[in-house]
């Protein structure tokens, strides 16, 4: 994508906002990887091209379009954190810093509940959930471009993408680049499952082509003189979700419901009704099949009208009613919101209520509830409360906020909190009461003969550390 190309599609978007900044990360970003080189042996910068390319896709803010080209600089270049403030600002450098933080982070368990820590973690870490749209971006185009580095590095990246990567997009509600990391990555995985069930999908689409051509023009014929505005998408499912189903449900790829379906896209919710009643009146509906998730909407806040009906032909038709609204959300998820939010920035009282309102997405997508809870949670103020600290081994522990070394260490095991005699953060020796903070590597010293003592219940914060420690110096006879 070209530089003239880039700011087009960016004042597409935002036209009363000036982009000289964008301009100038361009060409400072293209200028510092100059000498640089992908694995395919493209220049590097084409790498940072792409990556800005999907953030306007997103139609995000300059900042992270500008964070996006440079989200390299500090890793691969001599550049600094500080030159990237000097020249670029706070705002800019901390989101880069943010996902040069984020790729310093090594995944390796392959356990469930290490993954779900681990996403908490990026989240928590990431603060700001600009760094974590980045980081999703810059996967992206990592994906597309895997087949330029060696077999073993291939699954690994693919294992962390659909461990780590891909939930995390669907839990930021980003339908669109879920399904799209996670077919990279089952290609990379499973090479061949995915060229045999591409090709029966193929074949599928085909044959069913027809059936669909039938409806639509239908549809259009009886739709059309009501004079409500409507477009009709066909869509697909993706490979690595058929294939999670045919396991799932123990079937062949020929027994699988709902490969694939229309979509009617509407200006507003009357009009989703309105299509349905064109529909159902037109077309017989399979009992059962009709689901309203715009009056109930799912936990991700989706929303849409589910229905099935046959077609003139016998076919089934499954077919999804929506606004353009429920729409962006359902492709882009969180950052249609971001959009939506961004509309009134200025004045710092207004990057609070922003910041606010990130705090509060964090908060919510660490603890799914139900979408009441969720728009409840909109009304309190609540605050990040845990952090996740790692073992030297990349295990990671959830503590809460303001816990300490010493917490961590009882955590891990409660002998190794009694036997405990200092520790290291990140490589460096500190005081048992240092309040560590997310990302931060945590070593725990031990010696045979160590022992609680009193005051260390001054240092703890969890209930665990403090009865465990309470509990030692009572059995040693103390009165606490
Ligand atoms: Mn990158």
């Amino acid at each position: 994508m070209s530089l003239s190309d880039l700011l087009e599609k960016f004042r597409s978007y935002s036209p009363s906002v000036d982009a000289g900044v964008l301009e100038k990360a361009y060409e400072f970003s293209k200028h510092m990887h100059r000498d640089q080189q992908r694995a395919s042996g493209e220049h590097y910068f084409t790498h940072c091209e792409a990556v800005a390319e999907t953030l306007l896709e997103f139609k995000l803010d300059l900042p992270t379009v500008a964070a996006g080209l440079l989200h390299d600089v500090v890793e691969d270049t001599p550049v600094t954190a500080e030159d990237l403030k000097a020249e670029f600002g706070e705002e800019i450098a901390r989101l880069v810093q943010g996902v040069t933080k984020l790729d310093a982070l090594q995944f390796s368990s392959q356990d469930h509940f290490q993954s779900e820590n681990w996403r908490k973690m990026i989240l928590a870490t990431a603060q700001d959930i600009r760094v974590i749209l980045i980081k999703l971006a810059d996967r992206l185009h990592n994906m597309k471009t895997l087949n330029y580095l060696e077999r073993e590095q291939q699954q690994r990246i693919a294992h962390e993408t659909i461990s780590l990567y891909a939930p995390l997009a669907h839990r930021l509600g980003m339908f669109a680049l879920k399904s799209e990391l996670e077919d990279l990555a089952f290609h990379a995985l499973n090479p061949d499952i995915a060229a045999e069930l591409g090709e029966k999908l193929k074949i599928l689409t085909k044959n069913r082509e027809g059936a669909l051509n039938d409806f639509k023009a239908t549809l259009e014929k009886v739709a059309l003189p009501t004079g409500i505005p409507f477009r009709i998408l066909a869509r697909a499912k993706s490979l690595h979700s058929i294939y999670g189903k045919m396991g799932r449900q123990k079937k062949p790829f020929e027994e699988i419901q709902d490969l694939l379906g229309i979509r009617l896209i509407t200006d507003n919710i009357s009009n989703c009704y309105a299509l349905l009643g064109i529909v159902h009146s037109h077309f017989n509906p399979v009992v059962g099949s009709f689901t309203d998730y715009i009056s109930l909407p799912k936990m991700n806040l989706y929303q849409s009208l589910h229905t099935t009906v046959i077609g003139e032909a016998g076919d089934l038709i499954e077919i999804q009613i929506r606004t353009e609204e429920m729409h962006r959300t359902s492709e882009y998820g969180i950052a249609a919101h971001w959009r939506y939010k961004q509309g009134q920035q200025g004045d710092d009282r207004h990057l609070e209520e922003k910041l606010n309102w990130l705090r509060q997405w964090i908060e919510w997508l660490q603890d799914l509830k139900s979408p009441r809870e969720f728009l409840e949670s909109f009304k309190t103020d609540l605050e990040l409360h845990q952090v996740f600290v790692f073992t030297p081994r990349g295990d990671v522990k959830a503590l809460p906020a303001g816990a300490s070394c010493l917490d961590f260490a009882f955590a891990i095991h409660t002998e190794i909190g009694h036997e405990c005699f200092g520790a290291k953060v990140n490589n460096k020796m500190v005081k048992l009461g240092t309040v560590l903070k997310s990302g931060d590597v945590c070593e725990i010293l031990t010696r045979k003969a160590g022992k609680p003592k009193k005051d260390w219940l001054k240092l703890v914060k969890t209930a665990r550390a403090r009865s465990k420690i309470r509990h030692y110096l009572r059995e040693e006879g103390e009165a606490v």
